[in-house]
């Protein structure tokens, strides 16, 4: 698949796919990072005199009523303020906007499609074909969507010339540092709410790390496969997969560590407790100093690093000091790779922003990781040389 930067745009008609699938609040985007990390593909091509269609997806659209909650007007207000000129709004493709003498159109939320039908996810070819028309070449730079081959993603590329864009160029230069050119000693750092959904990105870790450091609800999964009284914390119910817990733990033993204490929350009381002491009534809610001690002798050696997910419910001021303590641990190393949605949102709270090469994609990010591909850019890729007549 090409760069941007390898063919002529110049004067074209592009198609823009990008990720404007932010957190709106009262009409307002409340978190604008997205929309910024678009702002360079978008003003390359402006630059370049070119006319942009530009779409993105905005949360799901099931029903009418999601259509007008799920609008992507306040994108269109902020994307207004950040580039300091007019952005034309396109509500459907008879929208009489689009004869507009402007440079710039935003396309109302490509899932207005998935009602009644689920065209836009489905990925229809015939909806697809619809925005191609508007242009000569297809500039994808959605990487948060690139894990999902849906038509405004990879339908497109069916049609017309597809490169992609700087987000998308950024985004996978972070991953490869983890994913291919990962030096050893590698040491990943994986936490999180649910083991469940995890499992094939830690299979993943465990067959290329050298290290698994494993904190928050996830360990509390490990430490139940092994036997460990975990109370009332959260843990995977699930007996198959507490069975690849323990097949993994007994597999990969001089890779996983455990912690070793915690922060809990007993009868509404926040307590401190070593492994061996937890009560039927703790919640396990963060990892203690001593696990932070022991993980950081590994984080000291490490070449490369690679986390997912916090240590703790990081959302409680009481429960974020474990996740806190890691990243200033973490921060001395300069190859240190931090991916998914709340992990990158706990990092930007506890000011580590600068510290840390983020991989704002979410899902994306982790499927990259543990798959090695992303569907959409894997079926553009397919569809190179082989395109749609209009
Ligand atoms: P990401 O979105 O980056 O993939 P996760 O969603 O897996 O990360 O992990 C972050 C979430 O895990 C946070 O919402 C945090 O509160 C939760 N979490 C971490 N540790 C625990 C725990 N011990 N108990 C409950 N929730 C936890
Ligand atoms: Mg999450």
């Amino acid at each position: 698949m090409k760069f941007i930067e390898d063919i002529h745009v110049k004067g074209k008609k592009v198609v823009l796919r990008c990720d404007f699938n932010v957190p709106i609040d009262n009409g307002k985007v409340t978190d604008d990072s997205k929309i910024i990390k678009s702002l360079k593909t978008i003003n390359y091509l402006l630059d370049k005199e070119c006319t942009i269609f530009v779409l993105s997806h905005l949360g799901r659209v099931k029903s009418e009523e999601d259509k007008a909650k799920n609008t992507l007007m306040p994108v269109k207000e902020r994307l207004e303020e950040l580039l300091d000129r007019k952005v034309t709004f396109v509500t459907s493709f008879e929208d009489e906007a689009l004869n507009e003498d402007n440079n710039i159109f935003l396309f109302e939320n490509t899932r207005i499609y998935d009602y009644p039908f689920k065209l836009e996810s489905g990925n229809d070819l015939e909806l697809a074909g619809k925005w191609a028309k508007l242009a000569d070449i297809f500039v994808f730079d959605a990487f948060g969507s690139a894990h999902r081959s849906h038509a405004s993603t990879a339908g497109i590329a069916h049609y017309l010339p597809t490169v992609y864009g700087y987000l998308i160029e950024s985004e996978l230069e972070n991953l490869n540092i983890v994913t291919k050119e990962a030096k050893k000693p590698f040491v990943v750092v994986m936490g999180g709410a649910k083991v469940d959904d995890k499992i094939p990105i830690i299979k993943t870790m465990l067959s290329t790390c050298d290290y698994l450091l494993v904190g928050g609800g996830i360990a509390n999964s490990f430490l139940k496969a092994m036997g460990n009284k975990i109370g009332k914390s959260l843990a995977t119910e699930d007996e198959a997969i507490l069975e690849e817990l323990r097949y993994l733990i007994d597999l990969y033993k001089d890779k996983i560590v455990l912690p070793v204490d915690f922060k809990v929350e007993c009868n509404e009381k926040v307590e401190y407790r070593s492994i061996n002491a937890i009560t039927d009534d703790d919640i396990i809610y963060d990892i203690g100093d001593r696990t932070v001690t022991k993980f950081d002798e590994y984080i000291k050696q490490a070449q490369t690093m690679f986390m997912n997910g916090t240590m703790g419910l990081f959302e409680r001021e009481e429960f974020q000091v474990g996740t806190e303590k890691v990243f200033e641990c973490m921060k001395y190393n300069q190859n240190v790779v931090i991916g998914g949605g709340d992990t990158v949102t706990a990092v930007n709270k506890l000011g580590y922003s600068l510290n840390f090469k983020l991989s704002s994609g979410g899902g994306a990010s982790l499927e990259y990781i543990a798959k090695g591909k992303l569907d959409a850019l894997e079926e553009i890729e397919a569809f190179e040389d082989e395109k749609i007549s209009m």
